[in-house]
């Protein structure tokens, strides 16, 4: 992998605490010898209070580019010196531009999760009705992508109504988009095209748990899920039997990559490649 390093090389990284489970250095690398980019990206474990160190280290290194992961995605803001549109309504980081010393924050989370489900199971998402189940950093992203394609409603529903409703009024001016309580899930169903879950529930080692009952979906529902540990999650096995197609959480991981790669070298991503090495990292796991 390293055979073609010279003076010429671009340093890239992800930051994140933990960091050694992270798959992006495998599926990066593959982008940069898939697309014959002259980089090396690493994953450099960063601890909170070394993160203006790291920021300084990246700047004088002059790293390329780089992936924020947890528990950095908020703490980095202050550091960066441009915020995209993206990173400032999310409220997060996951990439970052360097130009010559001005680092610049992007959030590529929901423009990947949206990128991956136009291709995988929905390419027209104007005007359809979306329910997103879960409240958290995830459906933020998501609910911002989502806007964007002009959906025609969002409903957001959570095991906690506080925070569906502060998320609701955070993009209120934006969509038609309201929020309700995990027990009127059955209310929202029957003009549901596509159901989401953003929450952690269904994923390893709490594979057989649920976050809500497919029985009261009607048949044809997409129903997708952002977890890729399981690649199919119970939900989504469940869903698939009664007749929904169904998207799984891999492709938000592969394209919100993708959209970082595109970002830092100007090239389409290589997301089959890039797919395929994630892939079997996962399976031989
Ligand atoms: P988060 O900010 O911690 O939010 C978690 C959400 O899940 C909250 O709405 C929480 O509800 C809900 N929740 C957690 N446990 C629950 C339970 N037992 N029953 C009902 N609801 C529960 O997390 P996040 O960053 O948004 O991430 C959420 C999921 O997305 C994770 O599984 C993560 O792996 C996945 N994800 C995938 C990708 C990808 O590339 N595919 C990227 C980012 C995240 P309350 O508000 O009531 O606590």
């Amino acid at each position: 992998m390293l055979q073609g390093v010279n003076s010429e090389t671009m340093l890239y990284t992800v930051i994140g605490d933990p960091i050694r489970q992270s798959k992006s250095p495998l599926m990066m690398n593959r982008a940069f010898r898939e697309t014959g980019t002259n980089g090396v990206y690493i994953a450099s474990h960063i601890r909170s209070a070394q993160l203006a160190d790291f920021v300084t280290s990246a700047r004088v290194l002059g790293i390329r580019g780089m992936n924020v992961t947890i528990p950095h995605k908020v703490n980095i803001m202050p550091f960066l010196d441009i915020l995209d549109e993206s990173a400032r309504v999310i409220g997060a980081v996951n990439t970052i531009v360097n130009d010559n010393g001005v680092l610049t924050g992007y959030n590529t989370d929901g423009i990947g999760y949206v990128r991956s489900l136009k291709e995988e199971v929905a390419p027209h998402l104007a005007g359809k009705n979306i329910v997103i189940v879960g409240a958290g950093g995830a459906a933020r992203g998501i609910i911002y992508a989502l806007i964007r394609e002009n959906v025609g409603s969002i409903v957001i529903a959570n095991r906690t109504l506080e925070k569906a409703e502060e998320l609701a009024m955070q993009f209120r001016a934006l969509a038609n988009i309201s929020a309700i309580a995990m027990n009127e899930f059955a209310t929202v169903c029957a003009h549901a095209d596509i159901v989401i879950n953003t929450t952690s529930v269904g994923m390893f080692p709490q594979v057989d748990e649920t976050p809500f009952d497919v029985t009261l979906l009607r048949e044809g529902t997409i129903v997708s899920d952002l977890i890729y540990n399981p690649l199919k999650t119970r939900v989504l096995e469940l869903a698939e039997q009664r007749g929904c197609p169904i998207h799984g959480g891999l492709g938000m991981f592969i394209y919100q990559g993708a959209f970082a790669f595109e970002y830092w070298t100007g090239k389409p991503a290589p997301t089959v490649a890039m797919r395929e090495e994630v892939l079997a990292a996962l399976t031989t796991l």
